[in-house]
């Protein structure tokens, strides 16, 4: 029920970006034994931009990226924007001449070009024999890179890395949530090379990598039976079954419309540190309840 105290704790997130929809989630808010947060758009700006890009010499540079950016086009994932940018400033054009184009959300797109089957995404989703670039990609990821595969056929035939910025408040306010008795938990599509990289960084307290959109799932129904009431925060499409499962599901504001229908909590200004803010609110008001 919406008791005057409810009402007011409501009324001083909203007023600080924190929208809550509803008293429930706010009281659950004070209990939380942890969160998990989504790596790409939520723990990062999730505005990557290519840092490398080799290929193999059979083909023409210009050519290849004109077709890798006319693929990527056709995605919205942030890593897809971000190639088609650069692709773009190297001079390729993008045509929209397919046989087949098909996105498959948190591996990559496939097309049929010119009667050859293209893969541009992750590893897992461009299977290959040979790898030319092992080299680049293990420094790449070392740096916290996410790399991203091109292969037609079952031969790999270039590569690129892509770097995203960690939020310039993630590590404070992953440390103030620890302080409140918050277990911090990272949940990324990402290879493991990657995110330990951005953990580290982040100084997150665990992480779980190479997960496919439905396993991330999985995980927070793992995580509730390891530590009871637990939060999910994301910002993609991706995210949305897994802060559904969460008991509290938090949304990036800058979020994909999904997300933002499923989440509890909305962080209006993008602001992670708006999560401890919203759970001492919480703590504050089941006092005065
Ligand atoms: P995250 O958990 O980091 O938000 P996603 O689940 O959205 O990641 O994607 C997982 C991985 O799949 C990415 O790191 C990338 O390697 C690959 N991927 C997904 N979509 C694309 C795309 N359109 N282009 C290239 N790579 C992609
Ligand atoms: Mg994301």
């Amino acid at each position: 029920s919406i008791t005057p105290a409810v009402l007011s704790a409501i009324s001083n997130g909203a007023k600080s970006g924190i929208l809550v929809k509803g008293g429930i989630h706010l009281e659950r808010l004070a209990v939380l034994k942890a969160i998990a947060f989504d790596k790409t758009g939520t723990l990062t700006l999730g505005k990557p931009e290519v840092t490398g890009f080799e290929m193999i010499n059979e083909m023409d540079r210009v050519e290849l990226l004109s077709i890798i950016a006319s693929i990527e086009r056709y995605s919205t994932h942030p890593l897809a924007a971000a190639i088609v940018d650069y692709a773009t400033k190297q001079g390729a054009t993008v045509s929209t001449s397919f046989e087949q184009i098909d996105d498959h959300a948190g591996f990559g797109v496939s097309a049929v070009v010119h009667g050859s089957t293209y893969r541009v995404g992750k590893k897992e989703f461009v299977t290959v024999k040979h790898n030319p670039f092992i080299h680049f990609e293990e420094n790449a990821e070392k740096e916290g890179n996410t790399i991203v595969y091109v292969g037609t056929e079952d031969t790999l035939i270039a590569i690129f890395s892509l770097k995203d910025l960690v939020r310039s408040e993630t590590k404070n306010a992953l440390k103030t949530l620890n302080k409140l008795g918050v277990q911090t938990v990272m949940i990324t599509g990402d290879s493991e090379q990657t995110a330990k990289a951005i953990a580290a960084e982040s100084k997150i307290n665990e992480f779980f990598a190479s997960c496919l959109p439905d396993e991330k799932v999985t995980i927070v129904k793992k995580l509730k039976d390891r530590y009871g009431q637990v939060a999910m925060v994301g910002d993609g499409i991706n995210d949305a079954p897994a802060l559904a499962t969460a008991n509290v599901g938090i949304a990036m504001g800058g979020g994909t419309g999904v997300a933002l229908e499923t989440a509890d909590v909305v962080l209006m200004k993008n602001d992670l540190t708006k999560i401890s803010k919203a759970i001492t609110l919480s703590k504050r008001m089941n006092k005065i309840v």
